[in-house]
């Protein structure tokens, strides 16, 4: 597919000979202008200083550790602005230290909280002209943690790079949610001392063959179980699940296999603010099967209610739009993201 054509031709501009159309954007990757490279080299253990690139192709080696063994964990954030301009971003260093978590796992070294903050704010300003005005989107930002030394045998490699690059996304309306389960279909690194709670590259690709056949089948996602019972829930591809029975709302405990989302533990603190009582426990697939409403959450979806449930034959709907319980979360959350709601709890970085 051609890359959507985002630029229109703008006489008047300053600096810049072009001027960007929000309408135009969508889901996919634009070329932005800069990204931040940081290496920590052979037999060391701590990032140096990194540095601001134009935006464009990497050099590896053929024998890199990514490539050949998936050694590698990413991060995805937003950054917003608010109504006056200003840019926020919403708890970077939870990402930070979730990156530092998925690198032990993996046995690469991570950069400090605050390098990898002081990287991000580095990136987003370096593109701020590509963050949207209020109501057009985000600039979502993709820290990327890689073994790029040369590895041949199976072990670690011996030179490690953070690349941080950004890409202005729309706001994501994908509309209610038709989520399936499969029975004997976990998300592929499910097991005990699996890694499904980190964000490693290797837990996704596995999943595109189901996907594919789900959403073939008319599925948005799939809702995966837990592969030791097959009974409980987890979580979708790549978002946590909540589900609404009266005033309780629950989500299955992050544990295991489980992500733990950013968005998740902030929904859970603003439900608790809003007066719902809140239970992270195990969830079975016939509880989920009677609830009132089910809602999912992440970085790219924000909270996103989920219409219908299949499984086994058997199709579950669910409550959403304007009087859902998702409804009124999702305002809270993307008020305190945009500055439109106040920010108790200090959760955003405001970097200008
Ligand atoms: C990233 C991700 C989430 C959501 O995490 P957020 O921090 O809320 O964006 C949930 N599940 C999986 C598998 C993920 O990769």
């Amino acid at each position: 597919m051609a890359s959507p054509s985002v630029f229109t031709a703008c006489e008047s501009a300053g600096n810049s000979s072009e001027e960007i159309n929000w309408d135009e954007i969508g889901f996919g990757i634009i070329p932005t202008d800069s990204m931040y490279l940081m290496k920590c080299p052979t037999e060391e253990d701590t990032f140096s200083d990194g540095s601001l690139v134009p935006y464009g192709n990497l050099e590896l080696t053929p024998s890199a550790g990514i490539l050949n063994y998936g050694q590698g964990v990413f991060e995805g954030l937003k950054a917003n602005r608010t109504e006056d301009g200003r840019i926020l971003l919403f708890r970077p260093e939870e990402n930070g230290r979730r990156m530092k978590t998925g690198a032990d796992r993996m046995c690469m070294p991570s950069p400090s909280v605050e390098q990898f903050v002081n990287a991000v704010k580095q990136t987003v300003l370096a593109n701020k002209r590509w963050v949207p005005p209020l109501g057009k989107g985000s600039l979502y930002i993709r820290p990327l943690l890689m073994g790029t030394g040369s590895v041949l045998g199976l072990t670690p490699a011996p030179e490690y790079t953070l690349l941080v690059y950004a890409t202005p996304v729309k706001t994501y309306h994908k509309g209610p949610l038709n989520l399936v389960i499969k029975d004997k279909l976990y998300r592929a690194i499910s097991g005990s001392g699996g890694t499904g709670r980190i964000k490693s590259v290797v837990n996704y690709s596995p999943a595109y063959k189901a996907l594919k056949e789900a959403r073939a089948e008319g599925f948005s996602d799939i809702l995966y179980l837990d592969a030791a019972t097959g009974k409980f829930i987890e979580e979708l591809s790549s978002c946590n699940v909540f589900l609404v029975k009266g005033n309780a709302i629950s989500t299955p405990t992050a544990e295991g296999n489980i992500l733990p989302g950013i968005t998740r533990k902030s929904i859970i603190e603003i439900a608790i603010d809003l007066g719902y009582e809140v239970m992270e426990r195990a969830i079975s697939v016939e509880e989920l099967m009677e609830a009132d409403e089910v809602f999912c959450t992440g970085t790219a979806v924000g909270v996103n209610p989920v219409l219908s449930i299949t499984y086994n034959n058997t199709r579950a709907e669910y409550k959403a739009g304007a009087e859902a319980v998702s409804q009124k979360l999702c305002q809270t959350l993307v008020g305190i993201q945009t500055g439109q709601v106040e920010d108790a709890r200090a959760w955003t970085l405001q970097i200008e």
